[in-house]
């Protein structure tokens, strides 16, 4: 099996961290349905790379603790990371929460390349990062694909999973860019609208495209 050769959009110094493989951007809104077509692609073979992954391998780093109780001292309990204090710290204050991205982001492109280094010489990487669109890095992919269902489907879905109140589900899908929004930028649309097998469909049109037969 090849790559479409199509998918070679950008050149290596255009890429994301400069990726000698094409990489394609797979991203969704809260509760599509991202995380369930991340595992069917890795389950068929495809190098999947997960950016909340990432971020949780730099949380565990000593020099992360090390940064958190300096800067945010009440935050840490018996040496450890509280994350909902974290998350309030974060939520309560932008000065915060842009110092403790920048920390993050600043070893993204190490640990990217650490879990890239892991796979066996992949043709293309399959990059899961949730808010591809709302942090504007469409640029940096050969190819955005966009898992997709409507907002009440997301809603209801949250709603199930999460076991959480309309008016919770609501404000979690309010604090993402509107799916509508996202889908008017995706490259490729996965249909997450229907059944598993319909989506199981959309899989494979999408392992149609990213692949010579
Ligand atoms: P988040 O970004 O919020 O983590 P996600 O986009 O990764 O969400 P999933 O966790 O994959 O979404 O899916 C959300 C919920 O919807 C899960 O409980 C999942 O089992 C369910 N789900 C996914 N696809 C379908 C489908 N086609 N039919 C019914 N339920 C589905």
């Amino acid at each position: 099996m090849k790559i479409n050769e199509d998918l070679n959009r950008l050149s290596q110094d255009q890429r994301l961290y400069q990726l000698e493989v094409p990489v394609i951007g797979l991203t969704g809104g809260i509760a599509s349905g991202k995380t369930t077509v991340s595992h069917k692609l890795q389950e068929k073979g495809f190098a999947v790379i997960n950016a909340d992954h990432l971020v949780k391998d730099i949380y565990a780093l000593p020099e992360t603790l090390k940064f958190i109780t300096t800067e945010f001292p009440d935050v840490i309990k018996d040496g450890e990371i509280q994350f909902p204090l974290l998350r309030q710290y974060v939520f309560s204050n932008i000065e915060n929460k842009v110092k403790i991205e920048n920390f993050i982001y600043d070893r993204l492109a190490q640990a990217f390349k650490a879990a890239f280094n892991k796979l066996d010489h992949p043709k293309m990487i399959i990059y899961d990062v949730p808010l591809l669109f709302e942090k504007n890095l469409q640029h940096l992919f050969d190819m955005t694909v966009l898992v997709y269902a409507p907002r009440e489907i997301q809603r209801t879905r949250l709603m199930k999973r999460d076991n959480v109140l309309e008016k919770m589900a609501d404000s979690m899908l309010k604090s993402q860019m509107d799916i509508e929004e996202k889908k008017l930028k995706a490259d490729f649309i996965i249909d997450n609208s229907k059944s598993d097998s319909e989506l199981a469909e959309e899989i494979n049109r999408l392992i149609h495209k990213l692949q010579i037969h």
